[in-house]
């Protein structure tokens, strides 16, 4: 990102309060030269960074310090054992993975603060399986606490297809793979380990299908995200009526490239507008796009096709996702003016929502 942009993002930062920044996602923060002073000229504004990192290069001592004013790092790894970690990772190696982890909590012990909360996070594809169960043991032995795997996304041009756990073809092989994950929770539970796994109930449905002799069959969806169109597996076609998904992302968060370009959320892959100045930023915010989310998601109507399939936010009845927007919104003159009509209609909703369940809680006294 050119300093031009970047000075102009952290005049709105700082104009509008923003509490929490994110660095990288898509691309990896530590490859941009000079990475951490911007983050250290944003924490010493008070604000919470947080960012996603592969570890994929030994951290150096200024890197090291800017990380340990982060309020929370992601660090995407798999698993412990390093010839998988190659076949799935190739640029990664455990051995600095680890070291990058323990220079920090060095760090972080010498100079007497708590430091970020970090997270191992990877993708969980049947190569990892088998080895899930001593990733969590070394996990523990390193001080992580909470372990995170997504599913995998098929985007075309990936090196390879079928890797996914759930696409194991074989019944009793995707058993075996669906039982290592069970272990890997219950040794978690047993290590005070806050292990999750998207797409663990569509596992577990496979697995009871098979167990059961039932026929078992997956569809998936076509998503957009800020890089590729992804094929997920989900059940997001089937957002029932009155509900829509528990995501305040448009209201309270964007996500912002190097290009100027503007995205709602880290998933879904519509641009938003294209800022290169805070003004044109408040512009992109307020615009028709932003409007028009913002309203399918309050309202549940039409909802958009990206959250309609989304894999990140859970369903919700639409009369009991109200409350936070119309907060979030409270808070933020210029979101006051642009969905000022959406607000209205949802404290309206809103209340009818509450007088409703207080008519039902009278009528079952
Ligand atoms: S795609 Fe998901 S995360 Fe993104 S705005 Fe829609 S519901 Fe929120």
């Amino acid at each position: 990102m050119d300093e031009a942009l970047l000075s102009e993002l952290i005049e709105y930062i700082e104009r509008n309060d923003v509490a929490s920044v994110g660095l990288g996602y898509y691309g990896e923060l530590t490859l941009t030269p000079g990475w951490w002073r911007m983050a250290n000229s944003l924490a010493d504004r008070g604000v919470q960074l947080t960012c996603t990192t592969n570890c994929a290069l030994p951290w150096s001592n200024e890197e090291v310090s800017a990380f340990a004013r982060f309020t929370d790092i992601n660090i995407s790894v798999d698993t412990h054992d390093a010839d998988v970690l190659k076949r799935v990772r190739k640029k990664l190696d455990i051995k600095t993975v680890v070291y990058n982890h323990q220079a920090l909590r060095a760090h972080c012990l010498e100079a007497g603060i708590s430091g970020p909360r970090v997270v191992w996070s990877g993708v969980l594809t049947h190569y990892v399986a088998p080895t899930l169960v001593g990733f969590v043991h070394f996990a523990a032995a390193n001080a992580v606490s909470t372990v995170h795997f997504n599913e995998v996304g098929l985007y075309e041009g990936a090196p390879e297809h079928g890797i996914a756990l759930i696409e194991i073809t074989d019944d009793s092989d995707f058993v075996v793979a669906a039982e290592q994950v069970e272990q890997a929770f219950t040794v978690a539970t047993k290590l005070g380990i806050a292990l999750t796994v998207a797409g663990i109930e569509r596992i577990r449905a496979r697995r009871a299908a098979i167990v059961e002799g039932r026929w078992f069959s997956l569809d998936m969806a076509l998503r957009s995200s800020p890089v590729a169109a992804v094929m997920t597996h989900n059940e997001g076609n089937s957002v029932p009526s009155g509900y829509t998904r528990a995501c305040y992302l448009p209201w309270s968060s964007f996500y912002f490239d190097p290009k100027g370009q503007v995205f709602a959320c880290c998933t879904r892959g519509d641009v938003m507008g294209t800022a290169r100045t805070r003004r044109e930023l408040e512009s992109v915010i307020g615009n028709e796009a932003y409007r028009e989310l913002r309203r399918s998601l309050a309202t549940g109507v039409n909802l958009d096709p990206a959250c309609a399939t989304c894999t990140i936010a859970p369903l919700v009845r639409v009369s009991d996702f109200m409350p936070a927007p119309i907060r979030i919104i409270s808070r933020r003159p210029w979101l006051r003016r642009t969905v000022k009509p959406i607000a209205t209609r949802l404290g309206a909703m809103w209340l009818l929502g509450w007088w409703r369940k207080r008519k039902a809680a009278l009528a079952s006294n």
